[in-house]
């Protein structure tokens, strides 16, 4: 470099020079800058090996912004290039602060999981305005005069775990009521029992087993059972029998009541609903028993219907919320004295967007009632929904939330869209009827109307569901299927299966088929891209139950998400066009 210096090169020498900046780079090594005297020291106390305390102590100063952002290790660099340690020395420290900090991919992915997963949590919780005024929080579940048997009482904890091992029981809570295996022992009275012998009843299922004993304790219950475990006895039996007791105690009065309140997501299952506990309180009055009134406060059945029962004086109404906030709303019916609420199905509640009815509905209880929320699915956010509604709840799992039935075999079929029709009248030779389709579009279903009778919901034993097309998520696919198989039966769920399916619920489809121990087509395999079905990440998506992808990409959480921006926009537009008038 001195050489050159005293020897000047000639101009073109120089242009080049110029043009690879060598100059400036000799400008660059010449140049010293202003170090200031903190960062001076921090230089002294590297050389004299104090690496690691000094990075400590960046890393300190750091850490507040790294923390918001993990990716961000610039600090770390500038840090790095600013002093004069070997480059190997800083290599291994920055590697090592590096390591460190950073989360893991897995651990990252979990944090953003759950951040996603409590964003879309229900935070506020479901209690009566009197119960928020007053900062009531009731810590105790209701107390009941009913008790176990006691050949029940006392058998060993590890027999009853043992029976819950056999059902495939899961439960968490505690002081979980034990198992019972039989109605008699669960003492109904005579009435029931009939009621039960009738409709062939005579064992009860799993979540019989274990969820009528925490019921009749007066437990709040989370029950998750596939559709058509019986799962609606579990929360009839016992309702019956409460009112049956405050009807001899003290005899409702005019306009008294409900003391219990059933809400459905729809008319047909709270008409179902209505049916069984008719059919129960029928046997009942046989056997000498008092008379329980119910009512049905549902669109499609007249008001005034279920109001010449409420002022006899009611002791179930069983509802949907559109109406039954309208009644309550307009002071036809109060919930003063009830003591007793089942959410049936409460997934599909939320999911139908009737959320805020039943926050509203909440807030019209002035006392401490038993809680039982029931699904087929469970995700996590209507968890924690209920949790915040339920006091010390017994949770009752017999099959994994958003698994679907063993009973029902499932057989997919590639069928081109245009083909679909025809194809059909090929499945419905499958089985004898009754056959149940589903369709998407509401289009569909009046192009093949047609070919079938509707008669309902709950046609009994259904053994062949069609799906027309492949639900938009895979909670869909679970219920419909759902519809077959039930008590026990065998049913057959037919798919057709176009080019239209988005992957992410054919993956979950695939891990559904191969956690039922059923076979994956190979086509199926071919239209997801995989040569096998993988092992399901973790437990799968906690907002859907689906098993083929992560809370990250749930279709579902979207489609959600986007509904809800839609409507804030169309709120706020509606808002503003009715504060315009
Ligand atoms: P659910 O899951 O409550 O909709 O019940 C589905 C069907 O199972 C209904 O038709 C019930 O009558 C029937 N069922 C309920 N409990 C039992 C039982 N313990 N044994 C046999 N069938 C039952």
């Amino acid at each position: 470099m001195g050489d050159k210096q005293s020897e000047p090169p000639p101009p073109v020498k120089r242009y080049r020079r110029e043009e690879k900046s060598s100059e400036s780079e000799e400008d660059i090594d010449n140049y010293e800058p202003y170090v200031p005297v903190r960062e001076r020291k921090k230089q002294q106390l590297m050389k004299l090996g104090r690496l690691g305390q000094v990075a400590a102590e960046v890393s300190a100063e750091t850490k507040s912004s790294s923390d918001n952002d993990p990716d961000d290790d610039t600090s770390q660099e500038e840090w790095g290039r600013r002093y004069n340690v070997s480059l190997l020395d800083q290599h291994s420290e920055l590697k090592r602060l590096a390591e460190a900090r950073a989360l893991s991919a897995a651990e990252r992915q979990a944090r953003e999981e759950q951040h996603i997963l409590e964003s879309v949590a229900q935070s506020k919780a479901l209690m009566g305005v009197a119960e928020l005024a007053k900062g009531i929080q009731y810590e105790e579940p209701i107390k009941t005069s009913w008790k176990p048997p006691r050949c029940i009482l006392e058998l060993p904890p590890e027999r009853h775990d043992r029976v819950r091992d056999q059902l495939r029981i899961l439960v968490e809570g505690e002081d979980v009521p034990p198992p019972i295996r039989t109605f008699q022992h669960m003492k109904f009275p005579k009435g029931i029992l009939r009621g039960l012998e009738e409709k062939g009843i005579k064992k009860p299922t799993p979540i019989q087993v274990q969820g009528i004993p925490a019921v009749l304790m007066g437990r709040d219950m989370i029950g998750i059972a596939f559709t058509g475990s019986g799962k609606t006895l579990v929360f009839t039996l016992p309702l019956l029998l409460v009112c049956l007791e405050q009807e001899i105690k003290m005899p409702f009065i005019r306009n008294e009541g409900p003391y219990g309140l059933i809400i459905c997501p729809s008319r047909e299952l709270a008409k179902q609903t209505h049916e069984i506990i008719q059919h129960f309180v029928k046997h009942l009055k046989m056997t000498g028993m008092p008379e329980i009134r119910s009512c049905l406060a549902i669109g499609g059945v007249a008001v005034s219907e279920c109001m010449e029962v409420v002022q006899r004086g009611v002791h179930v109404m069983v509802a949907t919320p559109g109406r039954l906030m309208d009644m309550l709303d307009k002071k036809m019916v109060r919930l003063n004295v009830c003591r007793y609420l089942c959410m049936d199905e409460a997934d599909r509640m939320i999911d139908m967007g009737f959320e805020e009815d039943v926050r509203t509905i909440f807030s019209y209880f002035t006392g401490q009632r038993q809680t039982l929320l029931f699904s087929a699915t469970m995700p996590r956010k209507i968890q924690n929904f209920a949790r915040s509604a339920l006091v010390k709840p017994v949770t009752v799992n017999v099959g994994r939330a958003g698994a679907a039935s063993l009973n029902v075999r499932q057989e997919l079929e590639p069928v081109k869209a245009e083909a679909r029709t025809v194809h059909l009248l090929q499945c419905l030779q499958k089985t004898p009827p009754p056959v149940l389709v589903f369709a998407e579009r509401k289009q569909d279903v009046d192009a093949i109307h047609e070919y079938l009778l509707l008669k309902g919901l709950d046609f009994a034993n259904i053994q062949h569901v069609i799906n027309y097309d492949m639900p938009e998520d895979i909670e869909n696919y679970v219920h419909r299927i759902g519809r077959t198989g039930r008590a026990g039966g065998e049913g057959v769920a037919t798919t057709l299966l176009g080019r239209a399916a988005e992957s992410s619920v054919l993956k979950d489809l695939a891990h559904l088929l191969r956690e039922a121990g059923q076979k994956v087509p190979s086509f199926l395999l071919d239209m997801i891209g995989e040569p096998d079905v993988p092992a399901p990440d973790g437990q799968g998506c906690s907002y859907c139950g689906g098993l083929g992808h992560r809370i990250t990409e749930c279709p579902k959480l979207e489609a959600v998400q986007n509904k809800q921006a839609s409507n804030i926009g169309r709120r706020d537009y509606l808002a503003n066009t009715a504060a315009d008038y």
